[in-house]
This record gives C-alpha cells, structure tokens and sequence, in this order.
C-alpha cells in the first residue's frame, strides 16, 4: 500500500525528473470519471514515449533518488541547490510502479536517479528496481532505464537484460563546455556506457540467431539528450555529434532539451528569459531531416551557416539556399529529389510516386495528395501549375512570401544566447 510518506516523496521526485526530456514527455492529468477505474494522481510524473514498434504508452516518470554528489550547473538536482530532497528505496519504487500498474494509470517505468555514493551504488539499485520488477512481479510493461555516467561494464550489461531502452546523457556536446558546467563529469563517463550498451544489444543479436531462448537486450535501442543554449556551442555542433551517434547501429533518438534557467546565481550560464524552443523546434527538424529525408548534416549545417534559421524550417532553408537543385518536375523526378521539395513529406512524396504511374499530377491532384501547395509551389513543375518558381521569382521573394506573419515577436534571447562578461 501507498502511504502519505511515499506518495510526499513520489511527489518531489517526479518534480526533479520532469526536467529530462529523453522519453518524449508530456505531463498529463486524467481525472477520475464514472465508469472509469482510478486517476493519475494530479497528473503529477506520468509522461508519453513511444515503444520500439511505435506505439505511445504513459510511462510513469521518476527519480529514485534527487540526491546528488555531483554538482552540474544547468540541473536542479545540484548538490548546492537548496530543494526538497527524497529517496525511495527499491521496494518503495516496485510497489508503486506495480500499484500504478495495476491501477492501468501506467503502461510502464522511465527510471532515473541523482548520484549517491558512486555510479556503482546508484546503478545497481536501478538495476535491482528493473530486476524484481521483471523476475518477482513479472511485471510485463516498458522499461526506459537511464544508465549512471561512469556505471561499470557489469551493471549496464545486467540493466540491459530488464530495460526495453537505455540512456546516458551527453548533456553537453563539448568536452570543454562540459567540463566547465559540470567539473565532475567528462564525455568518457557518457560514451563508456553508450558503448557497452551498444556492444550488448549487437551480441544479443548474433546470439538470438544462434539461439532460440536468447532473453532479449535494450530491444528498443538506446536514446541520448543534449541539453540546448546553456553554453555557447552552435548548432552544427550540437547536430554534427548528432549525426554521428545515428551512424551508430543501437542509437534510436537525440532529444533537445532547450535550457531552462533553473539556477540563475550561477555565472557560468548564460540568463535567458525562456527557454529557447524555437530553436529547441528547428534542431528536432533538422533531426528529421536527417533521420528521414536522407539529408546529410553538412548540408543543414556548415561553417557559413554554422546555426539553424529561425525564421524557416531547415528544409526550406537548404532549398532557398540551393535554387540550382528545383524546380523540379513533379511527373519524372526520383523520389529522393521529390522528398527534398518543401511541403513534401515522406507520405506524400510516395503517394506522388503510386499516383503519376496512372496519369500526369497537377496542381489539384498534388493539394489532394496532402502536398503543402503554399510552399512546394515555387519548387516544382507539373500539369497546370499557375506559380513562377524560384529561379523566376529570386529566393529572396519567395523567402519573403513564405516567411510567417509573427503573431508574437521571437525573443531575441533566442537569436543571440548572452552570456555574462565573465566567461
Ligand atoms: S549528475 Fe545528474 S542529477 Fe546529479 S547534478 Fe549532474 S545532472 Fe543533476
């Protein structure tokens, strides 16, 4: 049963753990109704992910602990920060993962903690929560464990056989960067167990070819989050390590996380009077792009153009800065160039592709296919197009035509990260 005591700790630490965003969350609150079995307690720690055959399930979202050795600027958790701290031990946190379980409030666990003691001490307590939950209460739902920077090669490998997905944060993209906000941490102690967990999953598929009883590793790969606008790292930085990390077989999704100023004392951060979502909003489609529009990242992002526009979506900026590729004939391009046009996506472009087999597209039929005619008609030709395309009209103008009437002005805090003469 959930007393007054654990459900005051639940409480400060889903607080702590809202600030991680590597499960795609998003805060929820299901009032108790008739004909209906249970709420979600105020809503309070039950986010959305996505499981590895896409499907979205609430995930009750939770620290183990918001103690911590460690003092990283950019985190409320900081040993420094005078906040409400709780742990729950291990039985605490079965009980309620299990309690919520039941209560269908939840369809799985996103589990991470604060530092206590040492990485080892901390993971294996997460591995102990994930372990009885699987082995004693054969608990059935998702797991999303986040690994301790620094844990050993063992306890990852153990954590790996519970988990459905894994994480290690990288935080910050550079060495430098993190080693001036975070003096404890290094980028060794991230990549370390992003390895062994890579190295695992990759074994544990040799072995399930092998073998028909293989229990399965981290089956839906591994997530990592960068943390944006804290330092003054630019986007091709942030995007560049991106790219890499997708290279890698096991890494599923880099989440953004725009800085929030949770620890405004503190010098070394820049003061910003929000977080930085629109910029937060252009990294994830810039991610797309390279997830699934078979961009490279040099093409978003390169020394000229070191940052993402704001004002347009990454798309669009690298057809205005690139007329020379359109306009592109809508009835006998490839769907690689088809894909690239903007108010194009994946659907559309292949609808485009089924669809002129039986006859010539035009303006109608591709508004009809869900082709975003606003945009995509100054980058293509096809049947009774009314428009002049870019090369006629200048990438200027069309910018300008495209460019959204701003209902509010963007904070210029986005635009230009300050940071204090200090640094
Ligand atoms: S180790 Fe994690 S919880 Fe601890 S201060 Fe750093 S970011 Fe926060």
């Amino acid at each position: 049963m959930l007393n007054e005591n654990v459900l005051a700790k639940v409480k400060t630490l889903t607080e702590s753990a809202k600030y991680d965003v590597s499960c795609s969350s998003s805060g929820t609150v299901r009032k108790a109704e008739k004909g209906f079995l249970g709420n979600t307690v105020g809503g309070i720690g039950i986010c959305h992910s996505f499981a590895d055959d896409g499907r979205c399930v609430s995930l009750l979202k939770i620290m183990l602990t918001n103690n911590c050795i460690y003092d990283c600027a950019y985190c409320i958790n900081r040993r420094s920060n005078d906040i409400p701290r709780a742990t729950l031990s291990v039985n605490e946190l079965v009980t309620l993962t299990m309690e919520f379980y039941r209560r269908n409030y939840i369809e799985g666990l996103f589990l991470s903690s604060g530092v206590v003691r040492n990485p080892d001490y901390t993971m294996e307590r997460l591995v102990r929560v994930a372990k009885d939950l699987r082995l004693i209460h054969k608990f059935n739902g998702y797991i999303h464990l986040k690994s301790i920077p620094g844990a050993s090669r063992e306890l990852v490998n153990e954590a790996g056989l519970y988990a459905d997905r894994m994480s290690v944060n990288i935080e910050i993209p550079k060495e430098e960067s993190l080693k001036l906000l975070a003096p404890e941490k290094d980028h060794k102690s991230v990549f370390t167990p992003m390895t062994y967990i890579k190295q695992g999953i990759l074994i544990n598929k040799e072995d399930q070819k092998k073998y028909r009883h293989t229990p399965r590793f981290v089956p839906a790969g591994q997530s990592t989050q960068m943390i944006v606008g804290a330092t003054a790292e630019s986007d091709k930085d942030i995007l560049y390590l991106s790219s890499s990390l997708y290279h890698t077989p096991t890494m599923r999704r880099v989440y953004y996380s725009g800085y929030i100023s949770v620890n405004t004392y503190d010098k070394r951060l820049p003061v910003l009077k929000q977080p930085p979502l629109v910029r937060e909003n252009r990294l994830y489609q810039a991610d797309w792009l390279m997830r699934f529009y078979q961009f490279d990242v040099k093409e978003i992002v390169d020394d000229t153009n070191p940052n993402l526009d704001l004002e347009v979506d990454p798309k669009l900026g690298w057809a205005l800065r690139h007329p020379e590729f359109f306009p592109v004939d809508i009835n006998s391009a490839d769907y690689e160039m088809i894909l690239r046009v903007p108010g194009i996506g994946v659907k559309s472009a292949m609808l485009i592709i089924s669809s002129r087999r039986f006859s010539k597209l035009g303006f109608y039929s591709l508004k009809k296919i869900g082709v975003v005619m606003k945009k995509a008609q100054y980058f293509i030709t096809c049947n009774e197009l009314p428009t002049m395309t870019i090369n006629e009209i200048s990438p200027e103008n069309v910018r300008s035509l495209l460019l959204p009437r701003p209902k509010k002005k963007i904070d210029e805090n986005q635009l230009i990260i300050p940071f204090s003469d200090d640094n």
